[in-house]
């Protein structure tokens, strides 16, 4: 039997790995019950349409047309949560004074004038995003960086754009610990990016948006 296309994948970590900055109750949680309910969900949607089994998430949203109707919206909501959850884990690593490198530190320099412009303008959009979702740092069609957030499990994908950096805003991400405080969620987060892997994705965006 071949190997389910949509599982949980292993979280890189322990719970605690990311404390004090993410606490290890909210780590637990967020990756037991909310990410493995999106899996759960998302094979749940697709049961009647075997023909959908074997597409990678990745394809399924950014074709989210070609599913059928009666389950387009359950696809759209499940697939975007397990595909923005499987990204977020490996981007979380704590670092010291972590900034950028390779490529990557020149293209956010270049774009946006400055590391601390980047940040400045991934925080304050970030902290005046209304409801759910998520803040990103894409790179969008023509190979550009852009800032961006969507709306609940909304991918970048979506809009064919392909995300470096990612934060979830879901008050399940940050409010055991942070309760309603969410800039400093943002602030937090800026020592648990894990810029090794950011620059791969990079890369990989880089040579996604040539095709
Ligand atoms: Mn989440």
């Amino acid at each position: 039997m071949s190997k389910p296309q949509h599982t949980l994948p292993e979280l890189p970590y322990t719970y605690d790995a990311l404390e004090p900055y993410v606490d290890a109750k909210t780590m637990e949680i967020h990756y037991t019950k909310h990410h493995a309910g999106y899996v759960q969900k998302l094979r749940a949607a697709l049961d009647k349409y075997p023909l959908l089994f074997d597409v990678p998430v990745e394809e399924l949203l950014r074709n989210i047309e070609s599913v059928p109707e009666e389950i387009r919206l359950a696809v759209h909501n499940n697939a975007g949560g397990h595909a923005n959850h499987s990204f977020f884990w490996p981007l979380l690593k704590k670092n010291e004074d972590g900034r950028p490198v390779g490529e990557l530190a020149k293209a956010v320099e270049s774009t946006f004038g400055s590391f601390d412009a980047f940040k400045t303008g991934f925080s304050d959009m970030a902290a005046s995003h209304f409801g759910s979702g998520w803040a990103w740092l894409s790179v969008a069609r023509f190979g550009n960086l852009i800032v961006h957030s969507t709306g609940n499990q909304h991918s970048p994908l979506i809009h064919d754009f392909y995300p470096v950096v990612g934060l979830d805003l879901w008050e399940h991400a940050y409010y055991l610990k942070y309760q309603n405080r969410r800039p400093e969620y943002i602030e937090a987060f800026f020592n648990i990016i894990n810029w090794d892997q950011a620059e791969e994705n990079y890369n990989r965006a880089l040579e996604y948006q040539k095709r």
